[in-house]
């Protein structure tokens, strides 16, 4: 018999409100964790607790909760214009000053910017941007699309099918025709003995095979997240970019970095592209370009594929939220904040290697096989035997177990099987990480104790 939810919100919002990413049954279970407000790095829920934030929300509140300047930016905005669409030849004021001013912080010769609402659609514009770039260069049959398996790019028919998220395939059907994966540069799960160095490689020359398989003349671009996010905030080996970027030189194929979450600063870098020195066809981001404040993406599309754009006449496409006025001007003030603050160089020499190095004394703990993390991003591996790093049985749980032990302790921290993972906002102070360390430290005593 299901208990029945708490407050009269959280009734509410059994009996009415389908959540995404959801068990539905054992939320009408527990009821909704109610968050009613933020400010900097903290939430609060509905009962008056204090959260430490470690995703900065969906890895997107970069600047932390409660800015003024991106309030008073939206205010200003939904005053002036609070609408108006890029179709049929028209712009407004705050999407050409954005997109000129992302084409000054972006690598090589990204200068176009296409907007959209979010990262899915992103990434469903790389879709159709690809697929319509090679019809237009007489090479209509090069349509199809590799990524990895266990990336995530979004939710929609696209963005899943690109994403290589097994129960997502499984529900509808997906991937899609013409999208298909190879096998990700995991090597804490799948290095199987071999130096990181040789592990890399051999992910990377999957892309050769696979392109060799698919037809060289068949296959339009590659997609990949510099760090793979949702997939457990896995950072390949050295080897492995360098080494993609020549295989997709070498068989003239599109190279697509999804940076909706390495973006805007979150590797200590204003793209991720930056640090691993790569020169991307097409480059994705959403999420920190507002921090979250408001929904917006841009699709960077370098210079060759905007040639082949511009010269092949109306691209039928584009949603009625690209380029929203008010998620543009957010978007500006965010950027000016960052400029200002300095914060990208702050995540890059200050609190990036406090945090990494505070993160790593984590890895003394017996449940800890590895520590991994780049800037502000950050995971770990529980695992059931750390001489040999054996990990836990799926049904063990560890990972939800010891989520939900940082929850009672007043952090969110999200678990990815057994990988625990941490994208706190760039705004986060050197007290702060200690507070996130000792907090994380106390949620791996007590999954410990709950589980030996
Ligand atoms: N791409 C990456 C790398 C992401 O992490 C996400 C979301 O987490 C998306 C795309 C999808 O973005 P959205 O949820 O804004 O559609």
């Amino acid at each position: 018999m299901a208990k029945l939810p708490k407050s009269p919100l959280q009734q509410l919002d059994a009996a009415h409100h389908l959540h995404p990413f959801t068990d539905s049954q054992a939320l009408h279970h527990k009821g909704a964790r109610v968050i009613e407000r933020g400010e900097g790095v903290y939430l609060w829920d509905a009962d008056g607790n204090r959260i430490l934030d470690a995703m900065a929300g969906l890895w997107c509140v970069n600047l932390g909760y409660g800015r003024e300047e991106l309030v008073q930016a939206a205010e200003q905005q939904l005053r002036r214009l609070p609408y108006y669409n890029l179709f049929f030849q028209t712009t407004h004021p705050r999407a050409t000053e954005l997109a000129a001013s992302l084409a000054t912080l972006l690598p090589g010769d990204m200068e176009h910017l296409f907007f959209t609402g979010s990262g899915s659609e992103c990434n469903d514009t790389v879709v159709r941007m690809v697929r319509h770039y090679w019809a237009e260069q007489g090479q209509p049959e090069r349509n199809t699309i590799i990524s990895r398996h266990n990336a995530y790019h979004g939710s929609t028919l696209a963005g899943a099918s690109l994403g290589g998220m097994k129960p997502m395939h499984a529900q509808g059907g997906l991937p899609l025709p013409g999208i298909v994966h190879i096998d990700q540069p995991y090597y804490f799960g799948e290095g199987g003995g071999q130096s990181p160095h040789q592990f890399g490689l051999q992910r990377a020359r999957q892309l050769e095979q696979k392109i060799l398989e698919s037809g060289p003349d068949k296959v339009a671009a590659f997609i990949g997240e510099p760090i793979q996010g949702a997939g457990g905030v896995i950072i390949p080996p050295d080897s492995y970019w360098p080494e993609i970027q020549r295989i997709c030189r070498q068989y003239d194929i599109l190279l697509v970095m999804d940076e909706v979450i390495c973006g805007f600063g979150r590797t200590g870098h204003w793209f991720a592209s930056e640090y691993y020195g790569l020169q991307p066809d097409l480059l994705c981001m959403a999420k920190g370009i507002t921090s979250g404040y408001i929904p917006l993406g841009a699709v960077a599309v370098g210079a060759r594929v905007a040639q082949g754009l511009i010269s092949g006449g109306e691209f039928f496409h584009g949603f009625t939220y690209s380029g929203h006025p008010v998620a543009c001007a957010v978007a500006l003030a965010n950027i000016a904040v960052m400029q200002k603050e300095r914060l990208v160089e702050r995540v890059h020499d200050d609190i990036g290697p406090y945090l990494q190095q505070e993160w790593a004394s984590l890895g003394s703990h017996p449940l800890v096989g590895e520590t991994r993390g780049l800037g502000l991003l950050a995971a770990l591996e529980l695992v059931a035997d750390k001489s040999d790093n054996r990990r836990f049985d799926e049904d063990v749980g560890a990972g939800v177990i010891c989520r939900e032990h940082c929850f009672e302790l007043g952090l969110v921290m999200r678990a990815v099987g057994d990988t625990m993972i941490i994208s706190p906002p760039l705004v986060i102070g050197r007290l702060e990480v200690d507070e996130l360390i000792t907090k994380a430290r106390q949620a791996l005593d007590l999954t410990y104790q709950t589980l030996m």
